[in-house]
Parts: C-alpha cells; sequence; structure tokens
C-alpha cells in the first residue's frame, strides 16, 4: 500500500516540478518564516496545514467574499509582490496571470495547484455564452477553443490530495531546509482527506437517488468520483443566471423526480434556488462549494474537512428521500 503511494507521489513530484516557476527565495520575513500568499479559503487551509509553524500564510480573497468575480487591490498586488510563495487554484483566479506579471517578483514560487489534474470541461449555457464573453469580463474561466474547464477540483477528496503534493513541492522550493516537515505534515493531513474520501464513499453508495440539483456547477468532480449527477441551475460561476427554459427544464426534472431538497449555497443570493425549490414543493439546504467561509462557518469552528463531512450529510441526507 505504501509503495503504491510512493510510486504515484514521484511521478506526480516530477510532473508538478515542471510546472513550478521561480527559484528559491532568501527573503523570508523578519520572523525567518516564509511569506506565503495563497487566493480563496481551501488554498489557503491546504497550505497552512502543509506549511505548520514555518510561513506566515494569508488568503488574499477575504474568507467572505465569493472568489469567482474577486478582483486584487493595490495592497493585495503588494502582498503578492512581497511573497516567497503563492498559491492558486487556476481557472477560478482569472486575475492571476496577469496580478502575477505585473507585481513581478523573480524569487517567488508559484504553485498552480491544479496544474497536473486532468480538468473536465465545464457545462457552458450555449445561448448565453456570448453574452457572458461580453458583459462579465470579470468571470475568465480558461477557454480553449469553446472548452470550458471547470476548476471546482478542491471539492473531491482525492484531487484535493493532489493540490496539497503541489504545495509540498513549492514551500519546499521556497525553503529546502524544512523539506522534511513540509513532507511529514502533508501526509498527516493527507491521511485525513484520505479517511473523508472513505467516508463519501461508503456514505454515498446505495443512496436512493443519484442526482442532486446545485445552486452553481461546482460538484462534477465530486459528482463523478461518487458515481453522483449534479444538476446545476447555474454555471460554472455562481452569479450565472439561468436561463428561462432552463429554469423550466430544472423545475421539471425536479417535479419528474421527486427531488425534495434544492441545494444553494451561502456565499451567493439563493433566490433562483428558493423560487425553484417552491415551485416544485421542495425544500432547501445548504451545500457549500467552500469558495470561502462564513461568518457562522468560523464560529462553529468549521475548516475544510468539517464542511465537508456537513456537505456529506446533505447529500446523504438528501440522496436517500
Ligand atoms: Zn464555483
Amino acid at each position: 500500500m505504501k509503495k503504491i503511494w510512493v510510486t504515484k507521489s514521484l511521478a506526480f513530484t516530477v510532473l508538478s516540478a515542471a510546472l513550478l516557476s521561480g527559484c528559491a527565495s532568501n527573503t523570508a520575513s523578519s520572523d525567518g518564516k516564509l511569506n506565503v500568499v495563497t487566493s480563496f479559503y481551501p488554498m489557503y487551509e491546504f497550505t497552512k496545514q502543509v506549511a505548520g509553524d514555518h510561513a506566515n500564510v494569508i488568503a488574499l480573497i477575504p474568507p467572505g467574499a465569493e472568489p469567482h468575480d474577486w478582483e486584487p487591490s493595490a495592497k493585495d498586488m503588494k502582498q503578492l509582490k512581497n511573497a516567497n510563495v503563492f498559491v492558486y487554484n487556476g481557472i477560478v483566479e482569472g486575475w492571476a496571470e496577469q496580478a502575477l506579471k505585473s507585481a513581478e517578483n523573480k524569487n517567488r514560487v508559484v504553485v498552480e495547484a491544479s496544474k497536473g489534474i486532468e480538468l473536465m470541461e465545464g457545462l457552458a449555457e450555449e445561448e448565453h455564452e456570448e453574452d457572458h464573453k461580453k458583459e462579465d469580463k470579470n468571470h475568465k474561466e480558461e477557454a480553449h477553443g469553446d472548452k470550458i474547464l471547470d476548476p471546482h477540483v478542491w471539492l473531491t477528496p482525492v484531487l484535493a490530495v493532489q493540490e496539497v503534493e503541489a504545495i509540498v513541492i513549492g514551500l519546499t522550493q521556497a525553503d529546502p531546509a524544512h523539506k522534511e516537515d513540509y513532507r511529514k505534515n502533508a501526509d498527516a493531513y493527507i491521511g485525513k482527506l484520505k479517511a473523508l474520501d472513505e467516508s463519501f464513499k461508503t456514505g454515498l453508495t446505495n443512496v436512493k437517488r443519484k442526482e442532486f440539483v446545485t445552486q452553481h456547477a461546482a460538484f462534477g468532480y465530486l459528482a463523478k468520483e461518487y458515481g453522483l449527477t449534479q444538476v446545476p441551475i447555474a454555471g460554472l460561476s455562481p452569479e450565472e443566471e439561468p436561463a428561462p427554459d432552463k429554469m423550466a427544464d430544472i423545475i421539471k426534472f425536479a417535479k419528474d423526480n421527486k427531488v425534495q431538497t434544492i441545494f444553494f449555497e451561502t456565499l451567493v443570493d439563493p433566490k433562483v434556488a428558493n423560487t425553484i425549490a417552491k415551485e416544485v414543493g421542495a425544500k432547501t439546504a445548504v451545500l457549500n462549494p467552500l469558495e470561502g467561509l462564513t461568518d457562522d462557518d468560523k464560529k462553529k469552528n468549521l475548516d475544510y474537512i468539517g464542511v465537508m463531512t456537513n456537505n456529506l450529510e446533505a447529500l446523504k441526507k438528501a440522496l436517500n428521500e
């Protein structure tokens, strides 16, 4: 078992090393710790877990902000420029490429945590695609031809493991002296992520139904991993308003399949989810895409594992109705 993991991890290391840019830096903060800047919550959490006490880790995007339509301020750019390491997911942070160029720092190590993961094509809303391109310039999902790639890999524990591995490589590159600690911290956290994956596997086998209605298309990887189907109201970004005929389709689907729960998110206005739920006589419940934490989440001391555990419980309940 262990041997297999080592082999896999080595293959991934070789792959990821080639994808990281920058080189080792000696510009750590005055307390001797690395200055690590991350983008949104899961990147912050994964990085903190790997870094332990060896780095000051900050998240540029405030916990309660929705990252899909966020842009850096002048202060954020300064922090980015002074960072020893910058960790981001990729694709969600449409601003990152340009910001990294503007806030140039040749010694900064950049970790695009989703790089090396085979990304799925997202669900583009065809009719509205042209409008979105024109009006929604903040929403820069990476376009490859007409394909839109789905960035939401952090919502699947096994893919989160790969992101953690990319972060280990980045921190080690910037601070080789603490290589062993980064490895040890990562292994401990990966153990928790694998246990989480096991809970999802066990909890979602033998559920009564396989389809779940979500506020935006954030759960594609999770659905694929555990043999489920997500029926998203909005596309890859939560701010997209669904077209009227798509609303009608979802309502019809929910009625035909007697769906009893319509999921909504904590960082986005649930008005469309509420409308659909009312129309089909379903209730609403939270399925959290972990694009940030609310004050309420923080009060409850919820972290990535805690929110994912709540997500699993919410899914189990809805899929067994
Ligand atoms: Zn999203």
